[in-house]
């Protein structure tokens, strides 16, 4: 499978665990810079169309107009209204988005988006999905995890299982998962008929763990020996994700920097009947979409081709909506990927050393310095280059070469 580095960049700020875990969720409200931020969380990043519809309509309605894709397929709402918050939990649970009050920054969930549509044979894990997600929202210690605690259920080709989560689950043939906790570089294999029991028991014993020893920790990386890892070596898999355009049931399209106004989303959710799957690449599967709907999808100004500069491109909110940035990150990337030909690594643009939203793995760290960018090709032997803005774009174009 893909290695899973350590995701903290250079120069990371190390976690701070003594403070409360403050990530937002759809009932807690951050107050940012451009206003309330919502994060409305999506079990496997599923969606029917009407919640499509009705996530367009209230970020039109009470915010600024523009749901967003986090890196775990979730949802956020921003530029929120600061007294909006009992119209908006009305909304999300009128359809069915807010199934539990006390357990919704906990619904942290990721999947396969292509599980059971695109014929490669992999298991689908959906099934896994609304039983993790229903149990952990009966599961009375579950609200004890951080909102960033994070379980991955891998279908067997290693896409998710790459992303650095707490709990993995990683399905085999013949009827057996893997149970992988944390950065551990084993795996325990379970029935896969036990497999989501296996994973809530993990997650329960994390929280037990850390009350005996009086450790306080989000993530079981943090805490390497608190659980035996298991003793099956973890396989090599092949961690594609969906790349834009037509697959063999449906289609797939990709949104710059995971963002996209109410019209648009209004348009994804027609060309979608059967729902829409959110991924952590800040993209849509549309399961069943028809092929001919891809030209209209791409004038409506989503990605429907793969290979191009903005495959696997991302950014962090950065100015005017943060104000802990030093540049208004999007705008310089959207000028520097305008001028790139291809992709290459997956590239973040961060406005400081939190790095908010950043892959896993290898990829180009794009960081703000107040002077310019440092350009780091993270996970690689590559040295960091210090740039001005004018020169970053080939600073990344050449780091996204790396090999
Ligand atoms: S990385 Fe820094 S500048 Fe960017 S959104 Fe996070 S805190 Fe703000």
């Amino acid at each position: 499978m893909p290695s899973t580095p350590d995701a903290a960049a250079p120069g990371s700020a190390g976690p701070d665990r003594g403070r409360a875990d403050a990530c937002p969720g759809a009932l807690r409200l951050h107050p940012a810079d451009d206003g309330a931020l919502a994060r409305i969380r999506l079990p496997g990043g599923l969606l029917t169309s009407r919640q499509v519809t009705a996530l367009a309509d209230a970020a039109e309605l009470l915010g600024d107009g523009a749901p967003e894709i986090t890196s775990r397929g979730n949802v956020q709402l921003r530029g929120l209204r600061s007294d909006c918050g009992a119209e908006l939990a009305e909304r999300l649970r009128s359809v069915a988005l807010l199934p539990s009050e006390t357990h919704e920054r906990v619904r942290n969930i990721v999947a396969s988006p292509l599980a059971g549509l695109d014929g490669a044979g992999y298991a689908d894990v959906q099934a896994w999905v609304r039983e993790l997600d229903a149990r952990l929202c009966r599961a009375d210690w579950a609200p004890g995890l951080s909102g960033k605690f994070l379980f991955a259920l891998d279908d067997g080709r290693g896409d998710v299982a790459a992303l650095d989560a707490d709990v993995t689950l990683i399905a085999r043939p013949g009827g057996t998962a893997l149970l992988r906790l944390g950065r551990s570089a084993t795996a325990r294999a379970v029935p896969a008929g036990q497999a989501v029991t296996a994973a809530l028991d993990a997650a329960r014993h994390f929280l037990a763990a850390l009350r005996e020893r009086g450790l306080a920790a989000w993530h079981l990386r943090e805490v390497p020996d608190l659980l035996p890892p298991g003793g099956e070596e973890l396989p090599d898999l092949p961690g594609t994700h969906p790349a834009p355009g037509v697959l063999p049931g449906g289609l797939s399209v990709g949104l710059r920097f995971g963002r996209a106004d109410a019209d648009r989303w209004r348009t994804l959710a027609a060309a979608a009947p059967d729902g829409v799957r959110l991924t952590p690449w800040r993209g849509a599967v549309l399961p069943g979409a028809a092929p001919g709907l891809l030209p209209e999808l791409a004038r409506a100004g989503f990605l429907t081709r793969p290979g191009t500069a903005w495959d696997r491109a991302t950014a962090c909110t950065g100015l005017p909506g943060c104000a802990r940035s030093l540049a208004d990150v999007r705008t310089d990337a959207v000028l520097a990927l305008g001028r790139a030909e291809d992709a290459g690594l997956p590239v973040h643009w961060s406005g400081c050393e939190r790095r908010c939203g950043h892959p896993a793995g290898r990829w180009v760290d794009v960081l703000a310095t107040g002077q310019g960018y440092r350009v780091t090709p993270v996970g690689t032997p590559a040295p960091p280059v210090e740039v001005t803005t004018d020169e970053m774009a080939e600073a990344v174009a050449e780091a996204r070469r790396t090999t």
